[in-house]
């Protein structure tokens, strides 16, 4: 897909070189995106497991948290990462910031989020949360990875990484989406929200049997993009438009005006079987599956910039 644009950006700026000599006036060249490592990928949810459960408040998210700090600081010093800690209601919670600074000089960014914490379930106190948190955060560490070192893109990329996505009992006011809710609150009041450009949610993207649906309430400009972008990539068929509304951490977003996706394969086992429940295990995900959602998002982020010109 890339490949294709590519050459028609070459034809047209060799023409209009030659007949107008305004070389220097030609577009710039964000070349292809980059691809990335299915085997780290899959290695970055196995580690995550290996954490134990990344329940918000507990020792194992604090842990995680840290594991996500160390990860991005080390990706070739390519990103300035902070950590946002806050108490609410008595438990802790920490969002990870990453930024990767672009060519762009006004201040304008993408954000690329995920969810590491996991679901407490009763019955299931060694929940692995293969794929509902860890495949998500997988696949920001294999895009963060995969970056080249100096970023050819207009704009800076914000990776976050998201405490206390899931809800305790039920979704309401003060209970679930805590990080992004926090998140999305900053940006409102240092009021930078209207530099972000779009936000790109990955949540559950690890399943073998990967079948993406975006969420139906998506922002249309940012829809028809992304079903550009699946559509002249033939190899990512599954990728497409869904016709249900996910509550997810790309809410709180929407809600104040930045136009967001949730990348997210909500059918997960027969009947779902699998969410939520002990069957959410590491053989249930592949670094395929990661690696593919995770391309997707990067060929997302260089139709943005294409679009930017
Ligand atoms: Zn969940």
């Amino acid at each position: 897909m890339m490949q294709v644009r590519f050459l028609q950006y070459l034809i047209v700026s060799f023409f209009t070189g030659a007949l107008f000599c305004a070389c220097s006036d030609a577009a710039p060249d964000y070349g292809n995106s980059p691809a990335t490592d299915r085997v780290f990928a899959m290695q970055m949810a196995e580690e995550q497991v290996a954490l134990g459960s990344r329940a918000a408040g507990t020792e194992g998210a604090e842990r995680t948290c840290a594991w996500i700090t160390e990860k991005m600081s080390a990706m070739n010093g390519k990103f300035v990462v902070e950590q946002d800690v806050w108490q609410e209601n008595g438990r802790t919670y920490r969002n990870v910031k990453a930024v990767y600074k672009g060519q762009g000089d006004r201040g304008r960014f993408v954000i690329v989020a995920a969810h590491y914490d996991t679901k407490v379930l009763a019955l299931t106190p060694d929940f692995q949360g293969a794929n509902d948190g860890a495949s998500g955060v997988a696949a920001l560490l294999a895009m963060a990875k995969a970056l080249p070192e100096h970023s050819p893109l207009p704009f800076d990329l914000h990776f976050l990484f998201f405490d206390g996505e899931e809800a305790r009992l039920e979704y309401n006011e003060q209970d679930g989406l805590h990080g992004s809710k926090r998140y999305a609150g900053q940006l409102q009041a240092n009021k930078t929200a209207e530099n972000c450009i779009a936000m790109i949610l990955l949540d559950m993207v690890g399943d073998k049997d990967l079948d993406v649906r975006f969420p139906a309430d998506t922002e249309r400009g940012l829809l028809d993009l992304a079903l550009d972008v699946s559509e002249k990539n033939r190899s990512l068929a599954a990728f497409n438009r869904g016709g249900a509304v996910m509550l997810d951490d790309h809410i709180p977003f929407q809600q104040i005006g930045i136009p967001a996706i949730d990348i997210i394969d909500f059918n997960y086992g027969p009947e779902n079987i699998y969410w939520h429940t002990q069957y959410d295990t590491l053989d249930k995900i592949s670094g395929e599956s990661i690696a593919a959602s995770a391309d997707f998002a990067l060929d997302l982020i260089w139709a943005l910039a294409e679009k930017q010109k």
